[in-house]
């Protein structure tokens, strides 16, 4: 068992089928909260209100589902938002109305859910013969919550909500003086600069180890020891890492599912995370694992080099054997 929490992939894994599903567009009829401390309300103590059915967008029309980094909101049509963090153990899945749920008490939210005629033309909105659906959040360990937000300006503008992330590492794609402003920001080292989500948000353990080791950058260098050509192989590799997992439905961390209950199949492609000791995949030098910033990080060695010296030394010595 892995024990990381869902990421970037995972999450937008779990956005594709929800809009799959078609929830975009379907009308909220009804509400079930069943603990209310799952409802986090950003701001100070004084400023939290009655949470009412509105917040958890009853009466209104869902009309986007929105992320940035592992955070996903629901935008209904009378602007209100609703955010919803997975944490450790979180789920959002579609289920028949019919469904049995109430006997499972890790389920703490359910809408009732009437889709519009578009979305159950679709083939794969599931099940196909209802218009009603059931949205279930379930949270075994309560890591994750939903945050309702008054409108998309409030989200955004919000220390409690998006403000304090960075530019979403995915959408729209990041370029390389980008990414290298952003992580020049810090004088921490790459593998903490590319978890600190106020810099870039959505990169976390696994798909750091791995765009890192994919780049050929030493997870302990400081962003300012990065060379142009660093940057440029390093913007490719997140983008390649991130859409190679989203593809493949995430990593199946934990208890992963997306909204059609499946597991994800990346973890099965994990270069390095995950692989401490094991012989490098490019290389097959023995991958080294240790933790910085408190959390484990697994390199190669020799493919991802603390220092260019040595291999500048060597380029500068075979120009100057061609100029002679
Ligand atoms: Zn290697």
């Amino acid at each position: 068992m892995l024990h990381a929490v869902p990421e970037l992939p995972e999450i937008e894994h779990l956005r594709r089928t929800l809009v799959d599903g078609g929830i975009v567009g379907a009308r909220v009829l009804e509400v079930e909260l069943r603990r209310r401390d799952v409802v986090r309300q950003p701001g100070s103590r004084r400023a939290r209100r009655r949470i009412t059915p509105a917040d958890l967008l009853q009466g209104g029309a869902i009309v986007d589902v929105r992320r940035r980094g592992k955070s996903l909101a629901l935008v209904a049509d009378n602007a209100r938002v609703l955010v919803l963090h997975m944490g450790m153990t979180g789920s959002l899945t579609i289920r028949s109305p019919d469904a049995p749920w109430r006997s499972d008490k890790h389920v703490h939210c359910a809408w009732l859910l009437e889709r519009g005629s578009a979305a159950r033309r679709q083939p794969r909105a599931s099940p196909r013969a209802s218009p009603h659906v059931r949205l279930l959040f379930r949270d075994p360990r309560r890591f994750g919550g939903l945050w309702p937000f008054d409108s998309m300006d409030d989200l955004l503008a919000h220390r409690g909500g998006w403000a304090r992330l960075g530019p979403d590492a995915f959408d729209p794609p990041l370029d390389a003086a980008a990414l290298r402003t952003r992580l020049l920001a810090t004088r921490q080292c790459m593998k903490i600069a590319l978890l600190n989500q106020r810099l870039l948000a959505g990169v976390g353990n696994i798909y750091a180890d791995e765009a890192l080791f994919a780049a050929g950058v030493h997870p302990r260098l400081a962003p300012r020891r990065l060379r142009e050509v660093d940057w440029q192989r390093l913007t490719r590799a997140l983008r390649e890492v991130l859409e190679r997992a989203v593809q493949a439905g995430g990593s199946s961390v934990r208890d992963y599912v997306d909204a059609r209950g499946s597991a994800g199949d990346y973890v099965r492609q994990h270069r390095v995370y995950g692989n401490g000791g094991k012989p490098c995949f490019a290389c097959g030098t023995r991958l080294n694992s240790c933790v910085i910033g408190q959390r484990t990080t697994v390199f190669c060695p020799v493919c991802q080099p603390r220092s260019h010296t040595k291999s500048r030394r060597k380029d500068r010595a075979r120009r100057l054997a061609r100029a002679r």
